[in-house]
């Protein structure tokens, strides 16, 4: 049977400091990703859902499978779509105009996306998503959801868990939302949003 491997990182550990730490990031990805590939290594076999996609099993599995492969898809999206701290970090192009056209302004959409992550009560994600008419959306997911289980086309997440930021910020969940910002790869997510 295929086995699900752990992605490799597209930058060096040491690369999103100051923003997340080296240490953050290979707990984050060497130990926390990990499990959850290991996870779902050992509990698909016999499961009927071997070699399906990770997005075929989000929408269709319950318990550990759901909750293991929602998190190795979540994580793997998070962890592809930072790149080197950037002051003045913004989207550009036809992202950047529809962010307006649907939030008033990238500010207004920052805030908004902020209060979002800082308000989830417990782990989870807040997301970026577009809907089936093109409308981008905020939405709140619980523990291991992902907006495809929704309909929605996910482009952008950041990780509200504690161990996305504990480490680093302990208790301040804002300050790391807020600063997350100078790591965005804008090309990454308008890469999602035009495929
Ligand atoms: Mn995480």
């Amino acid at each position: 049977m295929k086995k699900y491997e752990l992605m490799a990182l597209p930058y060096a550990p040491e690369a999103l400091e100051p923003v997340i730490s080296k240490e953050t990031l290979s707990f984050h990805h060497g130990k926390h990703l990990a499990a959850y590939v290991n996870n779902l290594n050992n509990l698909l076999p016999g499961s009927g859902m071997e070699g399906l996609s990770l997005e075929e099993i989000v929408c269709k599995a319950t318990g550990g499978i759901l909750n293991n492969a929602g998190q190795i898809l979540n994580h793997e999206m998070y962890f592809a779509q930072f790149t080197a701290p950037k002051q003045d970090n913004v989207p550009s192009g036809k992202m950047a105009e529809a962010i307006v056209r649907d939030f008033g302004s990238f500010e207004a959409f920052k805030e908004e996306f902020q209060k979002a992550g800082a308000t989830l009560f417990g782990s989870g994600w807040v997301w970026l998503s577009a809907d089936k008419d093109g409308k981008l959306v905020i939405t709140q997911e619980a523990n291991a959801a992902n907006p495809i289980q929704k309909g929605l086309k996910p482009l952008l997440t950041f990780d509200v868990w504690e161990h996305a930021y504990y480490l680093d910020y302990q208790n301040r969940r804002p300050d790391h939302l807020a600063a997350l910002w100078q790591i965005v790869d804008w090309k990454v997510v308008e890469g999602r949003w035009k495929k």
